[in-house]
C-alpha cells in the first residue's frame, strides 16, 4: 500500500514552485504585487534546506517544521496561510502511513487556510483550489480508492478549482483591491496550491 511521504512532497512542491516561479509571479503581476513565484521560491527553498539539515524523523514533524520555516521566511499573505496549512496538516496526520491519514490531514490544513484567511469558494484564492482537492481526496477514500488513483482525481480536481478561477472578481487579498477588473485573471495563490497538490501525486512511496 503507498502513501505520500511527507518530506518527498515537500521537495516535490519546491521544485515545481522552482518550475513555475516565473508563471506564479507573472500572475501575481496581473492582479497583485508580482511577488507570489519569490515568495514561494524563498519559503520552499528554505523548507527544503531546512529538512537537509535537520532530517525530522516522522510526517507530523517534517511538515510542521515546513510551517515553521514558511512563516518565518515568506513576507505576504501566503507564507502564514501555507504555513497553517503545514501545521494543521502536521497536528491530524498521525503516523500518515495511509491515505486516509493524508485525506484527513489535508482537510484539517484546509480549515486552517479557511480560519486564518477567512476566504470563501469562489472568492478567488488558494481555497477555489484546496477545497475542490479535499472533498476529492475524500470520496476517493470513502470509496476504497487507491493512493494513486485518489491523488491523480485530487490533482485533476484541484486543476479545475484553479481554472476556475479566472472569471471570478477577488474578494480577499491584494487581488480584491482591483474589483472587477481583477476578473480574467488566473489566481496566483490557486495556481500554487495546484502543484502543491501535484506534488503530492508524485510523493506516493
Ligand atoms: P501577497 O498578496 O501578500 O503579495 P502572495 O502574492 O504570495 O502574497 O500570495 C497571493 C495569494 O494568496 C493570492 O493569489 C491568493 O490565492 C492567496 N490569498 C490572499 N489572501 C487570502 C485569503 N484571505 N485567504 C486565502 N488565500 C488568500
Ligand atoms: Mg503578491
Ligand atoms: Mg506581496
Amino acid at each position: 500500500m503507498s502513501a505520500v511521504d511527507t518530506a518527498a512532497w515537500v521537495r516535490e512542491f519546491a521544485a515545481l514552485v522552482d518550475a513555475h516561479a516565473t508563471e506564479l509571479t507573472a500572475l501575481d503581476a496581473a492582479i497583485g504585487d508580482a511577488d507570489h513565484g519569490t515568495n514561494m521560491q524563498r519559503g520552499m527553498t528554505a523548507a527544503v534546506a531546512a529538512l537537509d539539515d535537520s532530517k525530522p524523523a516522522t510526517a507530523g514533524e517534517i511538515a510542521k517544521q515546513t510551517a515553521m520555516v514558511l512563516i518565518r521566511t515568506i513576507g505576504g499573505a501566503s507564507g502564514p496561510l501555507y504555513g497553517t496549512f503545514f501545521l494543521r496538516f502536521a497536528g491530524a496526520v498521525g503516523d500518515g502511513a495511509d491515505l486516509a491519514d493524508f485525506a484527513r490531514a489535508f482537510r484539517s490544513g484546509l480549515e486552517g487556510v479557511i480560519a486564518r484567511g477567512k476566504a470563501e469558494p469562489g472568492d478567488k484564492t488558494m481555497v477555489d483550489t484546496l477545497v475542490p482537492a479535499a472533498d476529492t481526496l475524500d470520496e476517493q477514500v470513502a470509496g476504497g480508492a487507491s493512493a494513486r488513483q485518489a491523488l491523480e482525481a485530487a490533482v485533476a480536481a484541484a486543476d479545475a478549482g484553479r481554472d476556475a478561477t479566472t472569471p471570478l472578481v477577488a474578494r480577499k487579498g491584494r487581488a480584491s483591491y482591483l474589483g472587477e477588473r481583477s476578473a480574467g485573471h488566473q489566481d496566483p495563490g490557486a495556481t500554487s496550491a495546484a502543484l502543491l497538490v501535484l506534488a503530492a501525486s508524485r510523493a506516493l512511496r
